[in-house]
């Protein structure tokens, strides 16, 4: 399998990272610091980040970044400061791209643009590589809001076929598949059409993101995920224990995630970490830590939502601040093992999934 090869080889640069054998200095300084400083706290762990949802393509497809990322919460210079070495792009379809929503075509462009940022910067590692390595970025993508894709269903294949790994069959709207978590009414979950879609998903090797979804669609997903053998994946939403949220996952949900060998993303969006005013990165610490003792240590990813227009939680405003999430990580008593888990290896895993049989 060939995302099972790169899967193995961007965990050990991972697992390397989080020692500060690789990627970099930064772990290697860190130990010297703590040899000078008996007295001073552990060195903190530098673990390779793969974030399952960064929103570079709507910045530069539908805002005017320039694709060289000169600019933002994941400009480059801040995701090779933050020790990045594989992200999700997610091909986000705008409900409001056009009067009757988006288009196919919207979805070939924010592809195009995505091939565009890839090839713009050497670090990134070129679309669909089978390869990793150290001090540069593998790229994997995604689809945000599917709902135009209900006029053509069979097309959700090529775009898998180019690698696309999850796939969400709303946004913040209801669409022909699903209820949306934000949408009007939420009252009801998959429709006939989104049932068929996303167990067409699962049958051609990607998986679905539960992230946008309603709560009644999110049992609907989880049914065909099961019967499928798939983990259910959210890429970036928080505990709604902590954050009351609709994009939150209730914690009954987090266990499906758990059970099913799914990831749920930390997501930084202050309102989604926190209700209690401007989220700090020591409520981020809190959802994690929440969110391990339901789902289990082994399905927590990163899902900060970068440059998806969010409030970032203060500590946590750029791409070069996920060193200062697993200090603080740390701090609070976990392991680096575990870091690393969710700063890597979980997301890896999941993106590396493959059903048993060949469609
Ligand atoms: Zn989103």
């Amino acid at each position: 399998m060939r995302l099972a090869t790169l899967t193995a080889a961007l965990c050990a640069i991972s697992l390397l990272a989080a020692t500060g054998s690789a990627l970099g200095d930064r772990g290697k300084k860190a130990r010297r610091h703590a040899q000078k400083n008996d007295a001073g706290p552990d060195p903190a762990p530098t673990a390779m980040v793969v974030d399952l949802h960064v929103d570079v393509p709507w910045q530069v497809h539908w805002k005017g970044r320039a694709p060289t990322l000169p600019e933002g919460d994941a400009r480059l210079s801040a995701l090779q400061a933050g020790g990045v070495g594989g992200l999700v792009f997610p091909i986000y379809l705008p409900d409001k791209a056009h009067e009757d929503g988006a288009h196919l075509d919207d979805a070939e462009a924010t592809y195009a643009t995505i091939q565009a940022i890839v090839a713009a910067s050497p670090v990134f590692l070129p679309l669909g590589s089978t390869r990793a390595e150290a001090g540069r970025i593998t790229s994997f993508l995604s689809i945000e809001g599917a709902g135009a894709f209900a006029a053509d269903p069979p097309a959700i294949d090529r775009f898998i076929a180019r690698g696309v790994r999850l796939i969400s069959p709303a946004h913040a709207k209801n669409t022909a598949f699903s209820a949306s978590a934000t949408g009007e009414p939420v009252g009801f979950g998959l429709t006939a059409l989104g049932k068929a879609f996303c167990a067409r998903i699962y049958d051609h090797g990607a998986l679905v993101d539960v992230s946008h979804v309603s709560d009644a669609a999110f049992a609907d997903i989880a049914a065909i995920a099961r019967a499928h053998g798939a983990p259910v994946v959210a890429t970036h939403s928080n505990a709604r224990a902590l954050a009351r949220h609709p994009r939150n996952l209730t914690d009954d949900q987090l266990r499906v995630i758990g059970e099913t060998g799914g990831v749920a993303g930390l997501n930084f969006h202050s309102p989604f970490v926190t209700t209690s005013g401007k989220a700090t990165i020591d409520d981020v610490v809190k959802q994690a830590l929440h969110m391990v003792k339901v789902a289990g240590v082994d399905h927590v990813a990163l899902g900060s939502d970068f440059d998806g227009g969010i409030r970032a939680a203060a500590g946590l405003e750029d791409a070069s601040r996920y060193p200062r999430l697993s200090e603080a990580l740390v701090r609070h008593g976990m392991s680096a093992g575990d870091v690393t888990k969710i700063f890597a290896t979980n997301a890896l895993r999941v993106l590396g999934w493959a059903p048993a049989k060949a469609p």
